[in-house]
């Protein structure tokens, strides 16, 4: 817009004064209304009262990080935060509690430490990514070669990369919507198979994080065809910046790495709880996040409030009556090693009508921002959503897209969504660390995200009855 307005003005004063009629510009297109509809009143309640006293949502989150902590995907721990799941789901009157069970390659850390051995020996912070070849116990020295970007080492010649640790430092920027864990995680998810490819012996990467703090960032990869695995992690940033001086001073660099890693067969299972609607056929709103965590921190904002934000919004519903559609809530099994859980609802259930989907996987701080992409013949419905959003500090947003991990398959599908945006500035200076426990979760923000979460689903629930429960107590 700003760009627009200053391209008009150094036109119009280049064109000689009083000559020419002056131009009329044409207006830009908007895609959000100036006005948008009355929030229902019953709709605005729940939601305010969310804002006020929620405390469904906290209680989850600090029960899961406390009595579980760690669960990842396929692990005995991930089993237990099941088994928690379904006791805490029932307790909080949800029907139709029940585990939908797969199964999985199940990888799981060992030993791991780095050091360099010449030319300035010196220890080295890192973490392996998960399906990680392990090297073996004692380890594995190499020489290392450092590029700058994912395109520098596709470009190198094998010759330049074989028998070498590879070493690839692209940073990713800060920015509130998280569009840098896109293109910035590059060397994560595509480096080791190129790097593999190329004959290299190992591969280490700058972390796909935002702070400076010496934690190295886990992630999942998976090599792809033609490229036989070799070890591969993470170093935290400050390292990484360390390895760039140090090969910078022009000296061969080697290295010694440990990463022990073993894959055995298990199973992960999504959790799924419901709040029945008076309508049993019409199509189920579906919320949700994922239980399973990285193994390094107690998985707070990934995604312990993810589960804990849908679960309470879907608790005000229960309490507030019946709605006309089923709501049902999802915990996600397995989803940091490549959506397992996501991935197996989708074939079991994906063929389903559903009314909308939605996921909060994106950490704790406010939403600041609604998408949805309800149909073109739904418009109203989420110009609704974006008023009762609205009171919330939240932006109108795209009424023709909306994302998540677990569900984007299903929304590439072709089921209808809703996106609601955290403000991810922050969110990448804990993701995937030891940090990422629950004193980092702001109990006001948490009770935002619940709040917006009632309103959506108040708002898309086609209208909540009071059961005989609440009318009493009228
Ligand atoms: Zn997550």
């Amino acid at each position: 817009m700003i760009r627009t307005f200053l391209t008009a003005a150094l036109l119009a004063s280049a064109a000689p004064l009083g000559a020419q009629p002056l131009p009329t510009p044409t207006p830009a297109p908007s895609s959000a209304p100036l006005y948008l509809p009355t929030v229902p009143a019953d709709v605005a309640a729940l939601r305010d009262r969310a804002l006020n006293d929620d405390h469904y949502a906290w209680d989850i989150v600090e029960g899961l990080t406390t009595e579980i902590g760690q669960r990842m995907g396929g692990t005995e721990a991930e089993a237990r935060a099941r088994e928690w799941a379904v006791a805490k789901l029932k307790a909080l009157g949800f029907s139709n509690v029940r585990v939908e069970r797969f199964a999985m390659p199940v990888w799981t850390r060992g030993a791991e430490s780095a050091e360099i051995l010449a030319p300035f020996p010196q220890k080295l912070a890192l973490t392996a990514f998960g399906n990680s070849a392990s090297t073996p116990p004692g380890g594995i020295s190499g020489e290392v070669v450092g590029f700058d970007t994912l395109a520098d080492l596709m470009a190198a010649p094998d010759a330049a990369v074989r028998g070498k640790i590879v070493f690839i430092s692209h940073a990713m920027p800060r920015t509130q919507d998280g569009s840098g864990y896109g293109f910035f995680g590059g060397p994560r998810r595509q480096g080791p198979s190129i790097a593999s490819r190329k004959g290299a012996i190992a591969v280490v990467v700058r972390s796909i994080g935002t702070d400076h703090h010496r934690n190295p960032h886990a992630g999942s990869q998976s090599f792809e065809e033609g490229a036989s695995p070799i070890p591969s992690a993470a170093l935290a940033l400050p390292d990484a910046e360390q390895l760039q001086r140090i090969l910078k001073r022009g000296k061969p660099v080697s290295m010694h790495l440990t990463l022990v890693s073993s894959v055995r067969q298990g199973e992960s299972g999504n959790v799924i709880a419901e709040v029945p609607g008076r309508d049993p056929k019409a199509p189920v709103l579906l919320v949700g996040g994922h239980l399973d965590s990285w193994d390094l921190g107690t998985g707070a904002i990934d995604d312990g409030a993810g589960v804990a934000i849908t679960t309470a919004a879907a608790k005000h519903i229960m309490d507030a009556g019946r709605p006309l559609r089923t709501i049902r809530v999802v915990w996600f099994g397995a989803e940091e090693m490549g959506l397992y859980g996501g991935m197996f609802y989708k074939d079991l259930h994906g063929r389903e009508p559903h009314y909308a989907i939605a996921e909060s996987d994106f950490g704790a701080d406010r939403i600041w921002k609604v998408d949805s992409k309800l149909g073109t013949t739904r418009e109203a419905e989420a110009r609704a959503l974006q008023a009762a959003l609205a009171p919330l500090g939240i932006v109108p947003g795209a009424i023709d897209k909306a994302d998540g991990s677990d569900i984007g398959p299903m929304i590439e599908g072709g089921l209808p969504a809703v996106g609601l945006s955290q403000d991810g500035t922050h969110y990448f200076d804990i993701h995937h660390t030891p940090d990422d426990t629950l004193d980092k979760i702001d109990p006001e923000q948490l009770r935002q995200n619940v709040a917006a979460w009632t309103a959506m689903l108040a708002t898309l629930s086609g209208g909540i009855e009071p059961g005989p429960k609440q009318a009493k107590r009228r």
